[in-house]
Order: C-alpha cells, then structure tokens, then sequence
C-alpha cells in the first residue's frame, strides 16, 4: 500500500475545505489548514498493515501522491526502548523513550524536512528554506541535497559549532543572520509569500508538519497497539506536538485506537507561553526571550501553532508544564547514565518536565509513560568535563579499580 489518501486541505478555524495546492493558509478566514485524509480506505475494521521502510511506510496518511516526489534519507523506524531503570527510579508503573536522535541528522527535524522537500518536489519548487538554530536548517539541507533541490538556510550565527559545520558542509546557500529572530523572520515570511522558495518553516505549511505525525504511528505499531497512557512531547513553536496529538486522534477516529493517549506538553521556563498559559487559563501572552540550553525550544511567540497547541491541550485535558535549564541538564545526565541515551538539551527537555511533574505530584505515577526524546546530544557544544589527569603502571590501576568497585 503506497498511495496517499489525503483528499483535502481543510481550516481549523472555519473548517473551510480547499483543494490540495500549495496553500499555507485559509483563503477564507487566513486559519491554518491541516491535511485530511479517507481513512476508510485503509479499512476500518481491522488495523492497518502498513508495509515498506523509512517514513514512507506511512504514506497512505501522508500528502505527498506521486512517489517519485519522495526522498529518504532513512528517517523515521526510531528506537522505541522500554527504559525499566529509569521507570524505578522515578516510580512509575512504566516508562519508554521515543529515541528520535537515532534519525539520519540526529533530529527528529529528519522527519518533517523528508515531507517538506517531497512537498516542494510536488509543487514544482527547485528551492527550500527554512530559519533555524541548528537542527532544522542541518536536517532541510540534508534532504534538499540529496533531491537536487537548492536550500536557502537562515542560520543564527551563534549556533552550535558542530551544527553550523553540518550545515555549512550540505546547503548550498547558508546565510548566517545576527540580530532578534523575530525581526528577521517577518522579511523570511514575505520572501515565502513572494514563492521566491518553498516554506519548510514550522509556522504554517501543512505539508511540511505532517512528517512528525508518523512519531504517533510509529509508537503505535511499535507499542503492539496498546499506547502508553500518556505521551510527554516537546512543544516550541507547536510542531511535535500538534503532529504527534492528529496521529493518535487521527487513528482513533479510523477505528485502529479504542483511546489515546494524555498528551503532555514540555516547554523550556525561558520560554514558556504555551504551558503559562494552560497552567493560568489565560491566553497566550508572547514573551521576549533570553538563552535556554534547550535551543530548539526558544520560541517566546509561537503565533498560530501556539494557539492550535493550547486548543488541543484544552480540548484533550492535556497536561502542559516548563523545566528550567538546571532541571534539563539534570535529565540529560540521568538518561544517559541509567539508560544509556545521550540526548541533547532540547531533545530531553520532555523528560525533565515529567520529572519534574512527578516531583510535584501532578500526574499520575500509575502511568504508562512515553517520552519523546527529539535530538541526539552528539550534536551539543559544550565543554568538555575537567578530569584529574594521572600518571600509571600496573598495581596503581589494579588498585584504583579494586577500590572502585569495593566503593571506596
Ligand atoms: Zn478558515
């Protein structure tokens, strides 16, 4: 089975229908549109048997309908890794991680830059762009690169070195930018406009974020159907999240899910409208932003998605909370030394929320849990710890290691 079976564009907002074109918002009331599909054609009654490899293994739900417009790199199939360790250190019924650092670049991005660049192929677009920290843009020039497709990276100059080295080696047009994003991407979002490129950005393309909704099939096939009781997903500017929460519904409404999961959004304290906001039943007031570790995760005005994301929230009795950058780094030593994961800040930022809401009793211990993990922490630029160097010869390392392991 490898044809798609979305049929239309349709408005969040006035739930207008349009025809499937490059459209990046309403024609009616300027809402965003998100894909839909006839599941039915999957058949109802029984779950789907999805076959074939990568992310295209779900193209039946995905909106790209020639296959000669995909491209792979090999994304997507990630570990899903029950973590027992973890689970009893924390106290829960059970706890598994969504590894999406496994991807090609190291990002869960892998996902939504293989749905943007087919989507430009299928529009008859010969460039793609997008402003990002890091992840995004080294991730989008991958896979325009690998399509023959040009790729107008937007990069913050002061991103992570191994990330601009990434992205410097695979775009074709890398502009480094300094100065406030905000500003910057208001004069990004005129060029879109303009159609001088195809927009790979996070903010509106409809196209482009279904990718990330394969994360919720992947966890459903992967957790034999049973899904965790509660799924802890990052949520910036709205992508992860919002795609990640439309799977799920989306397959119960097929028949294939009797539930879904509680969705849990994880947003870094520095920038944390979208959990402010739920926390406080208030609207989303947009903050001016200072430097969080978790970098992907520094968005102070996440515009419509950020409002999508808090209706869902709302609709759903969703759980939204924020960690600080002490709490992240904390979580990222502590997957990495019970679990043997080495992710990113960004990337495990979701678990130091659900640490953090389990230290204040906020959600249910007797879970099943499912975090998702978005990055690898291979890509982080940091210093190296300091060590104590020592000079050695046999008996000093026999002892040193007999002392060790007598725990002295
Ligand atoms: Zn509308």
């Amino acid at each position: 089975m490898i044809h798609s079976l979305a049929r239309e564009l349709r408005c969040i907002d006035c739930e207008a229908v349009h025809p499937l074109e490059y459209l990046l918002e309403c024609r009616a009331c300027g809402g965003l549109l998100e894909v839909r599909y006839d599941l039915a054609g999957l058949g109802r009654a029984e779950r789907p048997r999805f076959t074939g490899h990568a992310l295209w293994r779900y193209a039946p739900v995905l909106p790209i309908v020639d296959p000669a417009h995909r491209v792979t790199l090999g994304e997507g199939e990630t570990p899903y890794l029950d973590c027992p360790r973890l689970a009893r250190d924390l106290g829960v019924r059970g706890l598994a991680v969504k590894y999406d650092g496994a991807n090609p670049t190291g990002s869960v991005k892998d996902r939504t830059s293989a749905t943007a660049v087919s989507a430009a192929r299928q529009f008859g677009f010969t460039a793609v762009s997008v402003v990002s920290t890091g992840n995004a843009g080294s991730s989008l020039a991958s896979y325009a690169a690998r399509a023959g497709l040009r790729a107008f990276i937007f990069a913050y100059a002061r991103a992570a070195a191994p990330k601009l080295l990434h992205m410097a080696a695979a775009a074709s047009d890398l502009i480094l930018y300094t100065g406030v994003y905000d500003d910057l991407i208001g004069h990004w979002d005129r060029l879109v406009d303009d159609r001088l490129f195809f927009d790979a950005g996070a903010s509106r393309n409809p196209y482009k974020h279904e990718g990330k909704k394969t994360l919720a099939y992947e966890i459903a096939e992967q957790s034999g159907w049973d899904v965790p009781d509660a799924v802890v997903a990052p949520l910036a500017v709205g992508e992860t999240f919002i795609a990640t929460t439309r799977g799920f519904r989306e397959m119960r409404e097929a028949g294939w899910l009797e539930r879904v999961p509680l969705m849990v959004a994880a947003q870094a304290t520095r920038a944390n409208p979208v959990s402010h906001a739920h926390r406080t039943g208030a609207a989303i007031v947009p903050q001016t932003i200072g430097y969080t570790v978790a970098e992907g995760l520094g968005a102070g005005n996440p515009g419509r998605k950020g409002e999508w994301a808090l209706r869902l929230l709302r609709e759903s009795k969703g759980v939204a909370a924020d960690a600080e950058d002490a709490e992240i780094l904390d979580a990222q030593r502590r997957l990495a030394r019970t679990e043997g994961i080495w992710a990113g800040p960004t990337g495990v930022a979701a678990l130091a929320v659900l640490i953090k809401l389990l230290a204040r009793k906020e959600i249910d211990p007797g879970l099943r849990f499912c975090v998702i993990v978005t990055e690898t922490g291979l890509k982080t630029e940091a210093a190296s710890p300091s060590r104590a160097a020592r000079a050695f010869d046999y008996q000093s390392l026999k002892r040193l290691v007999e002392d060790r392991l007598a725990g002295l």
